[in-house]
């Protein structure tokens, strides 16, 4: 492995050089352990090997280890020499449902599945700093380290909060991080608002009217024609009944209905996703959308049925570890690998911890070039593996501050 920035680790090297060391002589380790979980992924649920994988490393590290909470989950537990804080650091292990098409050899023999958003990185970042701690050791505190399943499908985090990750013990902060490709190696963001991404809803809507022939639409309620006028209609909630200051999105991927152009079906089903930030307007756009779909309906003598499913909440984490972590970017990589940005519309189930704990959640940069440049979900995502340098030192950093400060 050949690392070309190691200059930009001069401060690191001078401040932390232990942990610097430390990082140094398990990166290779890391990275082959990240080589392997992209080559075996797992979906949402079924991370048996990795969560096997992750289990046993920290075991041999000295970690008092809990396997199978909430379904696959792992956590680890590194206790100091002396009593003190305790913190938080959480990666996801699963993997999406889609063809892995990097050329690289490490391309994933698991047909239809891949780590395309990089949470095998995040898993091997994660045990790569388990292994510094095992080494180093700490002298007060406590290290708490989490590997969740099911991030994609917005469920592990409250199949682990069910089962108790959040107590014995309690943290005091719980950190997370994702793997950015819009950022280079070497550079990190966070967000400059209250909430750093979005609730994440789920609906069916199913418009019920009454079929018929296509010639004669006097004698049918036409499904259709109504949901064309809900859709519409159902725009406006973003529009005209929400604060323009607090966004919202409301957007339909799927309608279903009919079966040839001449006949008019019973009815048409619609599958979309509603995006909000604000807990307040989340709970006020299923009952507009409700309102709007049921008057409409009913006007032209049709039916409808709102099957509403709220998946993941807003994430909303801690101001002053936000400040703290934009300072120790600042000081050991200078002022432009620090980016503050706005809140995404995309969803991320640590917002789950991120209502109980105070917590961090930042961007990990990993793009160098053509190939790294790849948005995540995409077939062809992979990372500069420099990145997980970074990712292991600040992640250490920011663990060895809070517990000795
Ligand atoms: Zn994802
Ligand atoms: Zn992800």
């Amino acid at each position: 492995m050949q690392l070309t920035q190691n200059d930009a680790f001069h401060k690191v090297e001078t401040k932390y050089p232990e942990i610097n060391k430390a990082i140094l002589q398990n990166l290779d380790t890391v990275i082959k352990i990240r080589r392997d979980l992209r080559q075996h992924p797992e979906l949402s649920f079924e991370e048996k090997r990795t969560s096997s994988i992750v289990a046993n490393y920290l075991r041999e590290w000295g970690y008092e280890v809990q396997e199978g909470v909430g379904g696959t989950g792992v956590v680890g537990i590194l206790k100091g020499r002396n009593p003190g804080k305790v913190m938080g650091l959480r990666a996801d292990m699963d993997a999406l449902p889609m063809d892995d098409e990097i050329s690289a050899a490490y391309k994933s023999i698991n047909e239809g599945i891949a780590h395309t958003c990089g949470h095998d990185v995040h898993t091997s970042n994660l045990l790569g700093v388990a292994k510094v701690f095992s080494e180093l050791g700490l002298e007060k505190g406590t290290l708490k380290l989490i590997f969740q399943p099911a991030e994609e499908i917005g469920q592990g985090a409250k199949a682990m909060i069910d089962e108790g990750v959040l107590v014995n013990p309690k943290m005091d902060l719980l950190a997370g991080l994702h793997v950015a490709p819009i950022l280079d190696v070497g550079e990190f963001s966070l967000v400059n608002s209250t909430y750093d991404c979005a609730a994440v809803d789920i609906f069916e809507l199913v418009i019920e009217g009454k079929g018929g022939h296509a010639a004669h639409p006097h004698r049918a309620i036409d499904a259709v024609m109504i949901s064309a006028q809900v859709l519409v209609a159902m725009q406006q909630i973003v529009s005209r009944q929400v604060d323009p200051l607090k966004p919202v999105v409301l957007s339909f991927g799927q309608i279903v209905g009919g079966t040839k152009g001449n006949i008019l079906p019973n009815s048409v089903t619609i599958n979309g996703t509603v995006r909000t930030l604000d807990p307040d307007v989340r709970d006020q756009v299923p009952e507009s959308m409700e309102k709007i779909a049921r008057g409409i309906a009913e006007s032209f003598g049709g039916k409808a049925h709102l099957d509403y499913q709220r998946v993941t909440s807003s994430m909303s984490t801690d101001e002053h570890a936000k400040n703290d972590f934009s300072e120790l970017v600042t000081e050991l990589f200078g002022e432009d690998s620090m980016h503050w940005v706005t809140p995404s519309m995309g969803g991320e189930d640590f917002a789950e911890y991120s209502k109980l704990v105070p917590s961090l959640f930042f961007r990990l940069g990993t793009r160098s070039s053509e190939e790294t440049d790849y948005s995540i979900h995409h077939p062809k995502f992979d990372i500069d593996e420099e990145a997980i340098r970074y990712g292991m030192t600040l992640f250490s950093v920011l663990s060895y501050k809070f517990l000795n400060e």
